[in-house]
């Protein structure tokens, strides 16, 4: 057997130091997340050194991946941009201080009042279809744009192996089908009429989707902005959109495939993307953030069903809902450890390890080797940096955990910042449709 991967010590040593102060405890914090901040900066810095340093380039962030105001705060510190898809995110993105100059705004529902407070601002736009176009033409209105203004085209390469994650199939949801009969015309001939119109954006999928499918949808994006410069006789397309996707490995600690290798695979199918002066913007999210979180959970009671022991923990659909839902698609590992955060070893015993919401479903793992999980041990679930914990989901009112912010000085002290405060589960959220404010008994007193 191998040892422990640098990545599982150094989550070991966080977690320790996490329950040392207090941030993991078996009666007040049953579940908490946490940000390696540390790790998030290699990342973008590795983004970074990964494109050719003599192509201008903005990395805006997926902001969906995480839209915590001071995760997208510290990925604006490091220099990139951000890509939001809905008016919500929009908003955390100014509010973590982005420049409207380095937000992008995708979204396939874009209402008149978004698009009016993008325009506005001088946010960048790629509108996804033919109505949307027309929309925008009536709104600027003959005025040249404060920000660059594109169309998202859909390359139709196909789809990966999620579908709900493949936006590059025939008949997807998002853009304008190039390959569609007559669409190709139409598409030409929007570009003629609406000069501000000189981006072109595509994203072809996410988790899952091939290097080469993604590669061969930008190189089909960077052969149609050639054809409209053509077409139109003059150097329309200012730059290119390439959208984000990179896959994530959820099986062990390894960076696989690094940006580097994506690169590659875009110098090998669309060499023109770096070699005619376009801008590009990338839009990754899942692969700078995911395997720089984690979160933690205690195991509160364990028992055996028809010979299958059961962890039953506090991590469940409400931090995990994709995994929950699709099991087959977004596996998530697990790490057994000690309530001191201290990794247990022993013999591996088949279990499920489950969250604490009321349906069966509700499971992080089903028979899966692990050391024996006892009350009060700890599990960890690593990877889930991106669309976990990030966006929870309110199921049986299940509070929203602490996030947490971790860096490593070079003395190995660990030092947290808190991210998102824990939901109190005591404490009725707004969104419960309780407006008043004094506690739930008194209320109850007075109308009882
Ligand atoms: C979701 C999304 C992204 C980010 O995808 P990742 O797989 O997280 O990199 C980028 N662009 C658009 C348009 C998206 O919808």
């Amino acid at each position: 057997m191998t040892g422990p991967t640098h990545a599982a010590v150094r989550r070991e040593r966080i977690l320790q130091a996490a329950v040392r102060q207090g941030l993991l405890d078996p009666e007040q914090s049953l579940l908490a997340a946490f940000v390696d901040l540390d790790g998030v900066e290699a990342t973008v810095g590795g983004l970074h050194r990964a494109f050719p340093g003599s192509v201008p380039v903005l990395h805006s962030f997926a902001a969906k991946a995480n839209s915590l105001v001071p995760v997208l705060a510290e990925l604006e510190r490091a220099g990139m941009g951000c890509e939001v898809a809905t008016a919500g995110e929009l908003a955390r993105a100014l509010a973590a201080g982005f420049p409207p100059e380095r937000i992008v705004f995708d979204s396939p529902a874009k209402t008149r009042g978004e698009l009016e407070r993008a325009l506005g601002l001088g946010v960048a736009v790629n509108a996804d279809n033919f109505q949307e176009l027309a929309r925008i033409d009536r709104m600027l209105d003959g005025r040249p744009p404060l920000s660059h203004l594109g169309v998202r085209i859909n390359s139709q390469v196909g789809g990966g192996a999620i579908a709900a994650m493949s936006t590059a199939t025939s008949t997807s949801k998002f853009g304008v089908p190039l390959s569609d009969p007559g669409v190709r015309r139409r598409l030409l001939q929007a570009f003629r009429d609406y000069p501000w119109l000189t981006w072109i954006h595509t994203h072809a999928g996410s988790q899952g989707c091939p290097l080469d499918l993604m590669a061969r949808g930008v190189a089909q994006a960077v052969e149609f902005a050639e054809e409209v410069d053509a077409v139109l006789g003059e150097r329309r397309i200012v730059g290119i959109d390439i959208g984000g996707g990179l896959p994530v490995n959820f099986a062990d600690d390894e960076i696989s495939p690094t940006f580097d290798t994506y690169v590659a695979h875009l110098r090998a199918h669309a060499p023109a993307l770096f070699e005619r002066g376009y801008r590009v913007v990338t839009e990754f999210g899942r692969s700078v953030l995911a395997k720089n979180g984690f979160m933690a959970a205690y195991v509160e009671y364990t028992k055996s069903a028809g010979g299958r022991p059961i962890a039953i923990t506090h991590a469940g659909v409400h931090v995990a809902t994709r995994t929950v839902f699709g099991p087959e698609a977004w596996p998530v590992r697990i790490e057994a450890h000690h309530g001191s955060g201290r990794a247990k070893q022993g013999r591996l015993v088949r279990q499920d390890v489950a969250g604490p919401a009321c349906f069966a479903g509700d499971l992080l793992a089903r028979d899966r080797a692990l050391p024996s999980l006892e009350p009060g041990d700890l599990v960890v679930v690593p990877d889930t940096g991106a669309y976990y914990f990030s966006t929870p989901f309110h199921y049986n009112s299940l509070p929203e955990p602490a996030v947490h912010g971790v860096r490593v000085d070079g003395d190995g002290r660990t030092e947290f910042t808190l991210l998102r405060p824990a939901q109190d589960p005591w404490e009725l959220p707004d969104h419960a449709g309780w407006t008043a404010r004094e506690p739930v008994g008194a209320r109850s007193r007075e109308t009882g």
